[in-house]
């Protein structure tokens, strides 16, 4: 379990805990004022975050920013990689979400209209506050659902995210162009999510060596065996995020919990 879970979720998966979504959560705080502040000046803020933490990591200092980067990442905006069948029963217990355009890829692709991104809770003080360019849809959860379940097929990977942690206010659907995934994962900048609570392990019975699923790891999880003809996945380099598995025509793969692998328990 990740630290989120022992504090936000009584040991259990946090982000099952429906009280992390309630509308008494977003209504506090002035967590709807943050969201909103967090989506308009997202294309202007960041690009410059980004230039001054590439200038960061060319020196020492990068290490001693992490100490305070991350945990007031932690306190107001963190995410974390969850699988399709956990994404499912979240969504289903929703009443009301909003579908709109993702601000990650306003800025690393350009494209104003590529709508990944889900917000939680069809509220509409949220909806009057966010900028309309960002096209607010309202979707029902069999709706939510069904999208979900193709953009994983596609290979996007599922993250849930906090405004003001403990609330979490939306649902990600990404892939290398995603400003976490760069900052958390390729570049290593700084930690803005945890891990998914499974690991991928392979039957390798039941896997034929075609590779597919290594195309489909974002990780780099995925190692194939010249000698066995077979892949095997390194649980250390797993984010749990199960999407290898849409792939495989032999269902040769799995989802594991994390806290059970000695290897990955400690992994976050
Ligand atoms: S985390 Fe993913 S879906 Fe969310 S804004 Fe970034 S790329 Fe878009
Ligand atoms: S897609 Fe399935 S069968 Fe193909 S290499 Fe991966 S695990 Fe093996
Ligand atoms: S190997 Fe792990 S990180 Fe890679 S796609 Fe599969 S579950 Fe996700």
């Amino acid at each position: 379990m990740c630290e989120f879970c022992v504090k936000h979720g009584d040991g259990k998966k946090w982000y099952l805990a429906m009280e992390n979504y309630s509308r008494e959560l977003l209504h506090q705080q002035d967590r709807i004022g943050y969201m909103s502040y967090f989506a308009n000046t997202f294309e202007e803020r960041v690009p410059r975050s980004l230039t001054q933490l590439e200038k960061l990591s060319r020196t020492p200092f990068l290490n001693i920013a992490k100490l305070f980067l991350t945990p007031s990442q932690k306190r107001d905006h963190f995410g974390q990689i969850v699988p399709l069948e956990d994404m499912e029963q979240i969504l289903a217990q929703m009443d009301g979400i909003f579908r709109l355009s993702c601000p990650c890829r306003r800025v690393t692709t350009g494209q104003k209209n590529a709508r990944y991104c889900y917000a939680l809770t069809a509220d509409p003080q949220l909806a009057a506050e966010v900028d309309n360019s960002f096209s607010l849809e309202v979707i029902t959860s069999s709706e939510a659902i069904e999208s979900i379940r193709t953009l994983d097929k596609e290979g996007l990977f599922h993250s849930i995210w906090t405004f003001k942690t403990p609330y979490i206010g939306a649902v990600c659907n990404c892939d290398q162009d995603c400003i976490a995934y760069r900052i958390s994962y390729s570049r290593s900048y700084y930690q803005v999510m945890f891990r998914g609570e499974y690991v991928g392990r392979v039957d390798f019975d039941a896997c034929n060596g075609c590779r597919n699923c290594m195309r489909q790891c974002h990780f780099g999880a995925i190692r194939y065996s010249v000698a066995n003809k077979k892949v095997e996945i390194d649980v250390r380099q797993c984010f749990g995020c199960g999407v290898c598995r849409a792939i495989c025509q032999n269902d040769a793969i799995t989802l594991h919990a994390r806290s059970a692998d000695p290897v990955a328990v400690k992994i976050w």
